[in-house]
């Protein structure tokens, strides 16, 4: 698994592209405040907690990326968390079922281009665990021990991940406003106007 690095750089990214979305206009919108990032972001590390209980046994691999790290408990978390605040507010099921679905797979797509042992995709159906050919991450590779160079090279390659991530996020909106203000300059001067 990538460590919480890569997995809160996603969470960051998601609520950068939703709190830009009206909030009554998209079923995805939310505000910008320190709680809704706080939100999302935890949403993102959702599947990990899981590792509390391995943590406190002493038995890590019993617990850690096993049945949560499916797309049906991705479904079942996104039921729950949109319930909780349903039933709290009695309004935004949609949106944080939402939320919550994309945040929650995403996590586990990330785990998935992992070096590991791979992820349970389609528990409850098989417990089978799958793998892609290509790994996008290096990975917590802590059956080595903790002083080896495998932490530096997870390092080096989370922080080019959440490098890259945040470029684009900072350069798509710019280049988008770019094309835009090219193509109003030439239908002006196409004498085209609206
Ligand atoms: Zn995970």
């Amino acid at each position: 698994m990538p460590s919480p690095i890569a997995h809160i750089a996603v969470g960051y990214a998601i609520y950068r592209i939703c709190r830009s979305r009206p909030l009554q206009e998209t079923p995805l919108g939310m505000d910008g405040s320190i709680r809704s990032l706080a939100a999302i972001v935890g949403l993102s590390l959702l599947p990990d907690l899981d590792a509390i209980p391995g943590l406190l046994l002493g038995d890590l691999d019993s617990f850690h990326n096993n049945l949560t790290h499916s797309i049906v408990a991705g479904v079942v978390a996104a039921l729950a968390i949109g319930g909780i605040v349903w039933l709290k507010n009695r309004t935004s099921f949609v949106r944080w079922f939402n939320l919550t679905l994309i945040s929650y797979q995403l996590h586990i797509l990330m785990d998935f281009f992992t070096r590991g042992r791979g992820v349970m995709l389609f528990w409850p159906f098989t417990e089978e665990r799958f793998e892609p050919a290509i790994k996008l991450f290096y990975g917590v590779q802590r059956s080595r021990g903790w002083l080896t160079m495998d932490h530096v090279w997870m390092l080096f390659n989370e922080l080019l991940f959440a490098g890259a991530l945040l470029l684009i996020l900072y350069l798509f909106p710019r280049v988008n406003n770019y094309l835009r203000r090219l193509e109003a300059d030439r239908d002006w001067g196409l004498g085209i106007r609206d």
